[in-house]
This record gives C-alpha cells, sequence and structure tokens, in this order.
C-alpha cells in the first residue's frame, strides 16, 4: 500500500504533474532559510515573476513618453485594458465584450447594482445568503437604504440548511421561490469565502429569471479557482476581484461582467467618461453615449499601474489553461482530504463539501477544542513557515493553488499537524 504521508509519495506527485514549472513563474515568499508552503491564495495570491516586467514597462514609458504614453509605442496607456480583455474573458467564460477590468470589487457592485437593482412597487427585495461577505452586505444594504427602503423587509438572507453551514441546492431554490413575486435581485457567491462551498450558477441564475428577478454573481473566490462559463450561465451580471486567485497584487485592478443581452441597455447608470461611446468621447460634448457592453460601465481612466500585474497574471493562466488547472486543484485538494481523513480526524473537521463539484481549492478546516486549539495549532503551522488563514472562532482555510502549491507543500501542512496532534493528545 502507498503511505500517503510518505515524502516519496508526494515527490512522485509531483513529478507527475504537467504544470509543475509554473511554480518557477512565482515569487514564494520564505520562512528561516526554506520557502514558506503558502496556502492563502485565497486571500492573497503570489507574485507571477512576470509582473515587475509590466510595472517597469508603465514606469519606464512613463519616465521617457509622458503624455505621449496614452497614444505611442508598445501598451499604449488609452486602450490599455484591451489587453487583458480577451484573455480575462477566456478564464471566465464570457465573450470579450462581456468583461471589463476597472475600479475594485465593491466598487463595481454597487455600480451594478444601480443599473440592476431597480425596486418596482411589487418588488423591492434583494436575496443574499446568510453569513456573506461583510463588505457585499454592506454594499446591498447601503443600495437598499439608498432607495429608502427598510432593509429589516427588503434584505433577505437564506440561512444554510446543513450544520456544517453549508447550502442546499434545494433550500436555495425553496428561498428564490417562496420570496420569487417580491424578488428584485438574487446576489450569491460563485464560492463561499467562509465554507468554500462552490455553486452552481446556471441552476441558480435559471430559478432566479424563472420568478422574474435579477442574478448577480460575487466571483471574488471563483474567479481564477474554478472554470466558469459566465455567458452560458445566464447571469446578468457578476464582479470580481483579482488579488486572490489571479495574483495580481495587493489591491489590484478588479473585474465585471454584464451580459451579452444588456449590451445596448437603457437602464439608468452612474455614469463617467470613460464608459462613453469611444469614437466621440474626446469630443467632450455634454450628453453620455454610453458605449455598448461592460466597458459602458466605466468611469474613469484605469490605474495602467495596477493593472499591469495582471497582464503576467492572465498570460500563465491562458498557458496553463483553466480545465488543465482545475484537473490539478482536485488532485491537490483531493490529497489534502485524503491525508485528514487518514490521519488527522481527531483535530481537523472538513467543512467545505466532499463533493469535488460543490468546492474549489479550498478546504475550510474546523479545529477541534474550539478556539484556544485552533489559534494555538495556527501559530504551531506559522512558526514553520505553513501559511494558511485564520476565521474567527475556530476555522483555518488552508487553499493549495494548482499554479504554485505542490502536493510535498500539502504533505508538509498534514506532517506538522500530524505532529501537533501527538504532542496534545
Ligand atoms: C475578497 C472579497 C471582497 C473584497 O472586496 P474589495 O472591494 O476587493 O475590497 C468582497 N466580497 C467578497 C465575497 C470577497 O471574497
Amino acid at each position: 500500500m502507498t503511505d500517503l504521508f510518505s515524502d516519496d509519495h508526494a515527490r512522485a506527485l509531483d513529478d507527475a504533474d504537467p504544470l509543475r514549472s509554473f511554480r518557477d513563474e512565482f515569487l514564494i515568499p520564505r520562512h528561516g532559510g526554506a520557502e514558506q508552503a503558502y496556502f492563502c491564495g485565497n486571500s492573497l495570491g503570489l507574485q507571477p515573476r512576470g509582473a515587475r516586467a509590466h510595472v517597469d514597462e508603465v514606469l519606464d514609458k512613463w519616465a521617457t513618453e509622458a503624455v505621449e504614453g496614452h497614444f505611442t509605442g508598445q501598451a499604449q496607456w488609452m486602450p490599455y485594458h484591451e489587453l487583458v480583455r480577451d484573455s480575462l474573458a477566456a478564464v471566465v467564460g464570457a465573450q470579450p465584450s462581456e468583461v471589463v477590468a476597472m475600479n475594485s470589487l465593491t466598487a463595481n457592485l454597487h455600480l451594478l447594482m444601480v443599473s440592476f437593482y431597480q425596486p418596482t412597487i411589487e418588488r423591492t427585495a434583494i436575496l443574499i445568503e446568510a453569513g456573506s461577505f461583510p463588505s457585499d452586505r454592506y454594499a446591498v444594504e447601503s443600495q437598499l437604504k439608498y432607495r429608502g427602503l427598510p432593509p429589516e423587509h427588503t434584505l433577505i438572507e437564506v440561512q444554510p440548511d446543513n450544520t456544517d453551514g453549508t447550502f442546499s441546492m434545494a433550500a436555495i431554490e425553496r428561498a428564490i421561490r417562496e420570496n420569487g413575486k417580491r424578488l428584485a435581485l438574487v446576489l450569491w457567491p460563485g464560492v463561499q469565502y467562509r465554507t468554500g462551498q462552490a455553486f452552481d450558477l446556471k441552476e441558480i441564475a435559471r430559478i432566479t429569471h424563472d420568478v422574474g428577478a435579477i442574478a448577480g454573481f460575487d466571483l471574488a473566490h471563483a474567479v481564477g479557482n474554478l472554470p466558469l462559463q459566465l455567458h452560458d450561465s445566464g447571469a446578468d451580471f457578476a464582479v470580481w476581484c483579482h488579488y486572490k486567485y489571479m495574483n495580481s497584487g495587493p489591491g489590484a485592478v478588479a473585474g465585471a461582467f454584464v451580459h451579452e443581452r444588456h449590451a445596448r441597455t437603457d437602464r439608468p447608470r452612474f455614469a463617467g467618461w470613460w464608459g462613453h461611446e469611444q469614437s466621440t468621447r474626446f469630443r467632450m460634448g455634454p450628453d453620455f453615449v454610453p458605449t455598448p457592453g461592460a466597458d459602458g460601465w466605466q468611469l474613469s481612466n484605469p490605474p495602467i499601474l495596477g493593472l499591469a500585474p495582471l497582464r503576467a497574471s492572465l498570460d500563465l493562466f491562458a498557458r496553463a489553461g483553466m480545465d488543465a488547472l482545475r484537473l490539478k486543484s482536485e488532485r491537490l485538494t483531493g490529497y489534502l482530504e485524503s491525508l485528514i481523513r487518514a490521519r488527522l480526524s481527531e483535530t481537523l473537521q472538513i467543512v467545505t463539501p466532499t463533493d469535488p463539484a460543490q468546492r474549489g481549492c479550498q478546504l475550510s478546516l474546523r479545529v477541534t477544542g474550539g478556539r484556544e486549539q485552533g489559534r494555538a495549532l495556527f501559530e504551531h503551522l506559522g512558526a514553520q513557515g505553513i501559511v494558511g488563514d485564520w476565521r474567527e472562532p475556530d476555522v483555518i482555510r488552508i487553499s493549495p493553488t494548482p499554479l504554485y502549491n505542490t502536493h510535498a507543500d500539502v504533505l508538509r501542512f498534514a506532517q506538522a499537524v500530524e505532529h501537533w496532534q501527538d504532542a496534545n493528545p
């Protein structure tokens, strides 16, 4: 029998990994003399080596060309966001005109709710998951208040029906149908940040449209983690950030999707000059004429320095391919799961669904014994350069990412937990 916990076994799995060379494309932080086992791509992805050259290119262009940089030479700033459009569309499964890199996630959520949350006398409510990411809840609640609607009556938070805090599709469907007549918008995550549960976006969009509401998705933990088919899902809009699994750096410029069926919508929007029809934008006329597609929601000329690292990241995604990444991701996370089941289940309870179709790379692990034990284990891991993240009161999130993590990293985590378990029986 193969010993799951042997270094040879992990090494053999890594040797057989067709994507193993991608790790060399990243700067791996060190701890003591050794590389960290970094499992925090769900929070901040590592720096692609190629990022610096793209940032330097912008700085050099600014130094040597100044204002001319908008219109001359390589990687001109005027159409700079178009440099990322096609590869971004490929990552999220959209048509190029349906995606745009702009602003931050929460800003994009507000901008798209301004257009896609249009309460009527009958339909005022927004439905979200209970325990949603705070920024999303703040954004939704403030949109309701902004429209003069009391959130106590118009914000519907669906409670998870499983004891581990996850949702069955039946519970989501029931909540949408029961509230169907009063729903204006369903805003749901692609992957829930706390539990790591992944959802069937197409099915949620179908049920939402069935009751006559708009379907919007927050893909912060899904993009770059799962292969997405946003266009085919039928979603009306989606938003995400690029600093998590997209590895584009702290506060990186975010992303937004608007389905083609809304490309020429006359819904209201908060407008800025960069969303104006391109051929006439610089006539500087007084009337706003939106450019068709997702580009029409842009407000400002984009922060070029903030966009530059995204080019390096998208290049890696294009070379590796989302399907190959997903295959490796299922293996890596599956290996983590088997190690935990084999010897660590006294200490760690897996909160994330075991069905691979209902999760991305992340496993949320509840530590037996509560907060104090959990913090002690978390610190034990950190002291050995094993970096996960902590969610109150007792959960450690471990996210092995297929671009830069190895089976050896995963084994290092499991061995460290086993040592701690042996020392703290
Ligand atoms: C990471 C994350 C955010 C962060 O919002 P920013 O506007 O990028 O700061 C918001 N929502 C969800 C669900 C997230 O996971």
